[in-house]
């Protein structure tokens, strides 16, 4: 017998649909690539995402055909989002910071139809475009008289003429809540980029669990500001999730400076954000060095890399702004755990709970997380014993967009596990820890050295900028850390002073070989630590005493 409820498949726009009637005065903000606030409603956003599913159509484009973006967080990036998934069509997010060539390799896997991109990419599309022979138009996101006619790009329209013709009333299409609804590639800081494909049903569970009170707890009352861009994993599902709870979005575009970051958040108070370290590392500096307090600011997700403690601490006791650590990626939506206390924490602190927090959290209901050994049998949860960290969940990838088989591991049921790439514990409350990323563990005489650790600790030190720490080949111990740092400016420190830092911190075993001092370290596309680069940059680098 089945269930006699109604069957409405969970549909994008049916998001929209709902923050345009029940919370269509909220304010989208968003700070443009000139420099200049644009500020309107969810209800103008809904109306504009169906001009932009009407100039889809037109276009030609299919049911499932690809519409790719190139572009900042901001108002128009929304409004294809709801627009191009909403009338069935998928919307490619396309990291800008790639490499052309990965750029062109994306688009023809892809076999994107249309191309929207931002007018700071103008140069890149030009050196671009004749290499992306499926893209039959191309839409630079601007007013009709900002268009350049000396461009070279055939079939260049502008975005507000794309769409400034079409009726902004439109019927949503219904159909199966298993259609892909947007896709992205991975950033292939460990090999190939994969495209993985998301669906209206996973697109949606997924803003439900951001939205959770432990994990977000977002809500009408919030204004939420998303650092993380909207060209990686979806801006971790803050734009769905804005919609679904009838959030304010405040858009940050290419300005993630922290003076950039700090003044928009001031000034449209903005309650809650979400980035990576890196970005709140830059914004720290600002407000230390300046003096300045946040007035509204009163949540922040972490996430993307490990959160050091300090970080962690800084935020929630010079500020008052509490840390909310995830972990995920994009392969899982990316939502895949965030920290939130338990009810036996209650009586703890807050200060108490702080050095709990550099654990990624827990699993939310929709994910299942285990670990497992080289045999893969589970290993126990003791908060001790690492494994390969698997996932699974209706938000969890199942296969690659035109990948051969599956990467899933089967378990008893049939129902298979996502591989993370990623080693971790668990403890028995739940909580995971990432230890590394297994390329990135530094293995020295049969044991693990967790390079987070080591970089966690020397982050902590007031004279490190920032760290990387990553494993050198050793004739007897197979490999040993050596910790690269970057020194805050005006503040001295010998290698010998970051050593010793160690010492009550960690096994001696575990203390880097070595420190070099660099200019600067090299981060990858969407902000993290490009180790392999720095693998690289250590070729012909020798231990001392080796
Ligand atoms: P890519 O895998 O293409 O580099 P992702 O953004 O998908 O890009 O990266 C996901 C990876 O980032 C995770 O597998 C994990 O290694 C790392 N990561 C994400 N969040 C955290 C976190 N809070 N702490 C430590 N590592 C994290």
């Amino acid at each position: 017998m089945l269930g006699l409820m109604q069957d409405h498949p969970l549909l994008i726009s049916s998001l929209i649909e709902f923050a345009e009637r029940h919370h269509g005065d909220r304010a989208i903000v968003s700070r443009r690539v000139e420099g200049d606030i644009h500020r309107y409603s969810w209800a103008d956003a809904a109306r504009r995402s169906c001009q932009v599913a009407h100039a889809v159509e037109a276009e030609g484009v299919p049911f499932s055909g690809r519409v790719a973006t190139l572009a900042w967080n901001g108002y128009r990036h929304l409004e294809l989002y709801y627009g191009v998934s909403g009338a069935g069509r998928v919307v490619h997010t396309i990291n800008p910071r790639l490499h052309p060539g990965q750029l062109i390799w994306i688009v023809n896997h892809a076999e994107d139809q249309v191309l929207c991109f931002e007018t700071s990419f103008l140069p890149l599309v030009q050196a671009i475009h004749t290499h992306c022979p499926t893209v039959r138009r191309w839409v630079l996101l601007c007013d009709a008289d900002k268009l350049p006619h000396d461009s070279g790009i055939p079939n260049l329209v502008s975005y507000e003429a794309w769409i400034g013709a079409q009726s902004d009333r439109y019927t949503w299409p219904r159909f199966d809540e298993n259609s892909a609804a947007g896709m992205c590639y991975t950033s292939g800081t460990t090999g190939d980029p994969k495209a993985v494909l998301y669906s209206h049903r996973s697109t949606i569970l997924h803003a439900y669990g951001v939205a959770l009170p432990d994990v977000t707890g977002l809500s009408a009352c919030d204004v939420m500001l998303p650092v993380v861009p909207m060209f990686h994993v979806n801006a971790w599902g803050t734009p769905y999730a804005a919609a679904l709870v009838g959030a304010s979005l405040v858009f940050p575009g290419p300005a993630l400076d922290g003076k950039s970051l700090y003044e928009l958040i001031e000034a449209e108070k903005v309650t809650i954000t979400a980035g990576v370290p890196t970005i709140w590392q830059m914004l720290l500096a600002h407000v230390s060095a300046n003096k300045l307090r946040f007035s509204r600011l009163a949540r922040l997700l972490i996430g993307g890399s490990a959160a050091p403690l300090a970080m962690i601490e800084t935020f929630e006791n010079d500020y008052g702004v509490k840390a909310i650590h995830a972990w995920g990626m994009t392969e899982t939506s990316p939502l895949g755990t965030a920290w939130a206390p338990k009810a036996k924490h209650m009586d703890l602190s807050a200060q108490q709970c702080q050095p709990l927090k550099v654990k990624q959290g827990r699993a939310i209901f929709g994910v299942d997380l285990k670990i497992i050994d080289d045999q893969g049998h589970d290993v126990p949860w003791d908060g001790k014993t690492y494994g390969d960290l698997l996932i699974k969940g209706p938000w969890i990838l199942r296969a690659y967009y035109k990948g051969q088989g599956s990467p899933l591991i089967r378990d008893e049921h049939a129902l298979g596990w996502f591989p993370t790439g990623d080693v971790a514990t668990i403890d028995a409350d739940g909580y995971m820890q990432i230890t590394d990323r297994s390329k990135d563990v530094i293995k020295s005489g049969g044991e693990w050295i967790s390079s987070i650790d080591i970089e966690n600790i020397a982050v902590a030190h007031p004279a490190v900028a920032m760290a990387a720490c990553v494993g050198v080949p050793h004739p007897k111990w197979d490999e040993r850390p050596v910790l690269l740092v970057v020194k805050r400016a005006g503040i001295e420190v010998s290698r010998e002073e970051l050593l010793r830092f160690y010492e009550d911190k960690i096994a001696k075993w575990q203390i880097p070989d070595d420190v070099i001092f660099m200019d600067s370290i090299a981060l990858g596309a969407t902000g993290k630590i490009l180790k392999t680069k720095l693998r690289e940059q250590l070729k012909d680098y020798k231990l001392p005493g080796v």
